[in-house]
C-alpha cells in the first residue's frame, strides 16, 4: 500500500469510528436472505455480532453512515460507496430464472414506451436498463420510478413495470408478456447473477467472523424446509412454492463463475454510466493496489473532470488530499464541457419569507421566532402583494416563497393564497421547502403526493431545495430534533419530480457535519437525479453564525466553501446547473465560484432574511451580477427556473 493511500485509508477509518465489542450486522427481511439470517438469529456467535433486520436502502445507509459494522447488501450500493470488502463463497443470487425479478405488461419490451421502477432496488433497475438497452440495440424508454405498492396495477398498454419479490411472484402469469431478469441476464452473458452479499468496511471482518457469516448460511440451507414453513405462517402463500423458490430459484454460492457475473454487471454498469467503476476485494485478501488506471489525484481528476463517475471512496480521496486549485481547475473543466458556450446565468426574483414563526428550532437559524413570540409575523395580503409589484417593476419573474413551520397556517390557507397571487399577478411561484411540505404532510394527515398535488393546482410551479442542510440524520438530528429526515427531504423531491415539478437542491454545511457527510449527501442528489431528472440547479453555501445562532460553527470558511462547490461539480454529475452563492460568500467569492465549477450566479434576491438575520448582508443588483460575470470573460443571461435563457447577452 502507498503512504498516501494508506493515509487517506487511515482518516477515512478514523471518519468512520472505531467499533469495539459486537458487530453490528444487518440483514433484510426478504424470504431469499432468511437462510443466511438463519443462524445468526438462531443464537449462532451471539457473542460475537447482533443482528437486526432493515430495507435495502436503509441497510445501505446505515453501512454508509456507520451504524453498521457487516450488511447483507445489495451490489449497486457497493459499487457506488467503493472501498467494501466482500465476505467469500456466499451471496445471494441466481443462474437463470430467478422468478422474483421480472419485467412485465401487455406488450413485450421492444414496443414499450415507459417502464415504472421500484425506486427502492437499485441493483434490480440497473439490471432492467442494461438487460432493455441490449434487447433493443441502445434504445431507452422512458423510466419513471414509482413505489412497489403502485406499479402493478399501474402496467398497461405501452407502460411495462418491474415487479420484484412478492410482487413479482404474485403476478405471475397475470400479464401477456413476461421478461424474468435473472434468465434475460444468462442469456445476455452466460453467466450467473449476484444480487447481495455480505460486505463490510476493510479490517472490520476476521477470518473467523466470515466463517460465521458461511456458517450461519450452511444452518440456514439445512434448514430450508422449516423456513419455508415459517414464511407462509407469517406471510402467506404456499409452501412447497417457498422452499422451491429457496431451493431452485436462489443460488447462494459466490463462486469463480458468481464472481465473473458481478464482475460483468459492474462492468456493463460503469460503461453504460450508471455506476463508478469498481472492483471486487474479498475480505482476508491482501488489499490490492487502488484501481490500475487511477493511480494519482491527477489521473482521479482528470477523469473527473472528463465526466467520469466517481464513488464515494474516490470522492473522500479528492476532499482530503486534492489541492484546492486543481479541485477548481477539474471542476472548471467539467462546466465547460457542460457548459461550452461560456453563458452563465442569473434570475431576477426575489425571496419572500411569509412567515417568521416556526416550531423547529434549527440550531443555525437566527430568523424564525416561536409561537406566541411578540416579533412573530405573517406577511399580508397587502405586503405579499407589494413585494410581487416590486418585483414586477424591477423585471423580476418569480418569488421564492419561503417560511417558518408555522403551525397555524394550514393546507387551505396555502391554496387561497396561491390562487389568489396567481389570480393577481403574472409571476412564478418558487415555493415551500421540502422541510414546509412535511409539515403539512403531518398537520393535515396527508400524502405528500396529495399535499404537492393540491398546492400545485393552486398554482405552486416548482420547489426550492431549501432545508437540506447536510442530509445525513447524524447532522439533522443535531441541528433540531424536529427536522424532517433526509429519507422524508428526497421523498418530498421524487414525488414532485415525478409530478412533473422542478426542483433545486442545496447543501449548508458547516455544523457538525465531515467530509463524509458532505460527499454522501451529494450521493443522495446523484442518485435521486439518476432516478428523475428534475433537479435543475445544485447549490452550497456554509453556516453564517455571526448574530444569533446556537449552533457551534464546524468546518466552515472560503476555502472549504470553493473546494466543496467544485468536488460538488465532480460529484453530481448528472445536475445541469451549479450556482455559486454570493449571497453568503460575497461578490467576489461568488465570482471566484464561477471558476470552481459554477454556471450560475443565482439570484438579484431583492430581499434576504434568513442568512441576513445571521450577519451576513451581501446585496447585488442585476447589473452588478452581470458586472462581475463579464469580468471573468464569460457572457450572461437571464434565465428562469428551468434555466431557459430569456435574454440574449448586450
Ligand atoms: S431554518 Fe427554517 S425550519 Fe429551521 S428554524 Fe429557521 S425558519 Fe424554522
Amino acid at each position: 500500500m502507498s503512504k498516501k493511500l494508506g493515509l487517506v485509508q487511515n482518516r477515512y477509518k478514523r471518519e468512520l469510528g472505531e467499533r469495539d465489542g459486537r458487530l453490528r450486522a444487518v440483514g433484510v427481511s426478504f424470504l431469499n436472505a432468511q437462510p443466511h439470517l438463519h443462524g445468526l438469529l438462531s443464537g449462532m456467535g451471539e457473542d460475537r455480532m447482533q443482528v437486526v433486520l432493515a430495507e435495502p436502502s436503509e441497510l445501505a445507509r446505515r453501512l454508509f453512515e456507520d451504524e453498521a459494522d457487516v450488511g447483507l447488501s445489495p451490489v449497486v450500493p457497493l459499487a457506488i460507496h467503493g472501498g467494501f470488502e466482500i465476505v467469500p463463497g456466499v451471496a445471494i443470487g441466481c443462474d437463470g430464472a430467478v422468478e422474483s425479478i421480472r419485467i412485465v405488461g401487455d406488450v413485450p419490451i421492444e414496443d414499450s414506451e415507459e417502464i415504472l421502477l421500484d425506486a427502492a432496488s437499485r441493483t434490480s433497475a440497473i439490471l432492467t436498463r442494461l438487460i432493455v438497452r441490449h434487447r433493443l440495440g441502445g434504445r431507452e424508454p422512458r423510466y419513471c420510478s414509482r413505489p412497489a405498492r403502485e406499479i402493478t396495477d399501474t402496467v398497461r398498454g405501452k407502460t411495462l413495470g418491474l415487479l420484484i419479490g412478492d410482487a413479482a411472484l404474485e403476478a405471475k402469469g397475470r400479464f401477456a408478456h413476461e421478461l424474468d431478469l435473472g434468465q434475460a441476464w444468462k442469456d445476455m452473458t452466460g453467466l450467473p447473477f449476484v444480487f447481495a452479499v455480505w460486505a463490510a468496511r476493510p479490517g472490520v471482518l476476521s477470518a473467523s467472523d466470515c466463517q460465521l457469516l458461511q456458517q450461519s448460511l450452511q444452518a440456514g440451507l439445512d434448514a430450508r424446509p422449516a423456513i419455508a414453513q415459517a414464511w407462509m405462517h407469517g406471510h402467506g402463500g404456499d409452501v412447497a412454492a417457498h422452499l422451491a423458490y429457496l431451493t431452485h430459484s436462489i443460488r447462494y454460492v459466490l463462486d469463480e463463475r458468481a464472481s465473473a457475473g458481478l464482475r460483468e454487471f459492474l462492468r456493463r454498469g460503469a460503461e453504460a454510466g450508471f455506476l463508478p467503476p469498481a472492483e471486487l476485494h474479498f475480505a482476508g485478501e491482501p488489499a490490492p493496489a487502488r484501481l490500475p488506471q487511477r493511480r494519482s489525484i491527477d489521473a482521479l481528476l482528470e477523469y473527473a473532470a472528463d465526466g467520469g463517475r466517481i464513488s464515494l471512496e474516490d470522492a473522500l480521496w479528492l476532499g482530503h488530499e486534492a489541492p484546492t486549485h486543481e479541485l477548481g481547475l477539474a471542476a472548471d473543466q467539467r462546466r465547460k464541457a457542460l457548459h461550452p458556450d461560456e453563458f452563465v446565468t442569473y434570475i431576477v426574483d426575489r425571496n419572500v419569507n411569509y412567515t417568521n414563526v416556526c416550531t423547529t428550532s434549527c440550531r443555525f437559524c437566527a430568523f424564525y421566532r416561536p409561537v406566541g413570540h411578540a416579533e412573530g409575523y405573517v406577511l399580508t395580503r397587502e405586503q405579499l402583494g407589494q413585494k410581487i409589484e416590486e418585483t414586477l417593476a424591477a423585471g423580476g419573474i418569480q418569488i421564492l416563497l419561503q417560511g417558518g413551520l408555522n403551525p397555524a397556517l394550514h393546507l387551505e390557507w396555502y391554496e387561497d393564497l396561491f390562487r389568489w397571487v396567481k389570480q393577481t399577478y403574472p409571476i412564478k411561484l418558487h415555493a415551500l421547502s421540502p422541510e414546509e411540505i412535511w409539515h403539512l404532510v403531518r398537520i393535515e394527515d396527508l400524502s405528500v403526493e396529495a399535499v404537492l398535488s393540491r398546492l400545485r393546482a393552486a398554482g405552486m410551479d416548482s420547489l426550492p431545495g431549501g432545508g437540506a442542510e447536510v442530509l445525513t440524520d447524524r447532522v439533522r438530528s443535531k441541528i433540531a430534533k424536529a427536522k424532517c429526515t433526509s429519507a422524508e427531504w428526497i421523498e418530498v423531491m421524487r414525488v414532485a419530480h415525478r409530478l412533473g415539478m422542478r426542483t433545486t437542491a442545496t447543501m449548508m454545511f458547516g455544523t457538525s457535519d465531515t467530509l463524509l457527510d458532505r460527499v454522501l449527501h451529494m450521493l443522495k442528489i446523484r442518485e435521486l437525479q439518476d432516478e428523475t431528472g428534475g433537479f435543475t440547479a445544485f447549490i452550497c453555501w456554509d453556516y453564517q453564525h455571526d448574530v444569533g445562532t446556537r449552533a457551534v460553527a464546524g468546518e466552515t470558511g472560503t476555502a472549504l466553501y470553493l473546494r466543496t462547490q467544485a468536488l460538488a461539480r465532480l460529484v453530481i454529475d448528472n445536475v445541469p446547473n451549479i450556482q455559486t452563492s454570493w449571497v453568503t460568500q460575497g461578490p467576489g467569492i461568488g465570482q471566484v465560484g464561477l471558476r470552481y465549477g459554477a454556471n450560475d450566479m443565482g439570484s438579484t434576491m431583492f430581499e434576504e432574511n434568513v442568512v441576513s438575520s445571521a450577519g451576513t448582508t451581501f446585496g447585488m443588483d442585476a447589473t452588478q451580477i452581470e458586472r462581475h460575470v463579464r469580468a471573468l470573460g464569460f457572457k450572461v443571461a437571464r434565465r428562469n427556473m428551468r434555466y431557459e435563457r430569456l435574454s440574449e447577452p448586450a
